[in-house]
């Protein structure tokens, strides 16, 4: 006995040819940026072919992210429990459920840093290990169409191999954001104290000062002011 496709595994099927494969610029088939956010969003495939028979996936954009009862604010930066295409990994990843339990109202939005370890890079990471890898400062504005409605945005800021600076009582090192401002945040390691100093920046203007020995805790008061009023995000 031979079994023929239901009309739905067929419309199924049609919809997974369409879709196999990615964009010229890498991006997986279906997806588009979203006018307001800029982030991917659509219909897509799951990259594992595996999985085609489960029909592609939507995924979703910051926009669509619950908003808290109570302050009115995004619980986190996605929908919970959506599917999300990153493409700094090339992957798309689940959002948790479980991730709204880190929302607080009023509670500042921390992507605590990784450190750099000694062993990624043979010319860099022994005298940068322990210095954070980037720093993301996260806030809530508009978005940018009529609703208005508050979105997840940040700034990101990536250490400047050139700004390296360091003595016998100290390391300092630049970290810089992609924005056609001057914000910047200096970071420096104090040796003898063994005490960690950040100080971020607009211009020559100091915007925000933390200083301690222990590395979590200096980040998260760094990171702890958010977006500045007049700082460029994504
Ligand atoms: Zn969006
Ligand atoms: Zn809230």
């Amino acid at each position: 006995m031979t079994q023929t496709p239901s009309g739905n595994e067929q419309d199924n099927l049609g919809e997974i040819l369409e879709l196999a494969g990615r964009q010229e610029n890498g991006v997986p088939k279906g997806l588009a940026r979203c006018p307001v956010c800029g982030d991917w969003i659509g219909r897509c495939l799951w990259p594992n072919p595996l999985k085609w028979h489960e029909g592609p996936t939507r995924i979703s954009c910051r926009c669509e992210a619950n908003l808290c009862s109570k302050c009115g604010e995004p619980v986190y930066e996605y929908r919970l429990g959506a599917n999300v295409y990153t493409e700094a990994i090339n992957k798309i990843q689940h959002i948790p459920i479980m991730l709204g339990w880190m929302h607080h109202c009023g509670k500042p939005r921390i992507e605590l840093p990784v450190p750099i370890q000694p062993f990624w890079d043979e010319k860099y990471s022994p005298v940068l290990a322990g210095f954070p890898v980037q720093l993301v400062y996260i806030g809530v504005r508009p978005r940018n169409d009529e609703t208005r409605k508050p979105i997840v945005m940040k700034a990101r800021y990536s250490f400047e191999p050139g700004s390296f600076f360091e003595n016998g009582s100290e390391k300092e090192l630049r970290y810089v954001s992609k924005n056609p401002r001057d914000f910047h945040v200096d970071v420096g390691w104090e040796k003898g104290s063994k005490r960690w100093r950040t100080c971020k920046f607009e211009g020559s203007r100091p915007l925000s000062f933390a200083m301690g020995d222990d590395f979590e805790t200096i980040m998260r008061q760094t990171l702890a002011i958010g977006l500045h009023s007049d700082e460029p995000a994504t």
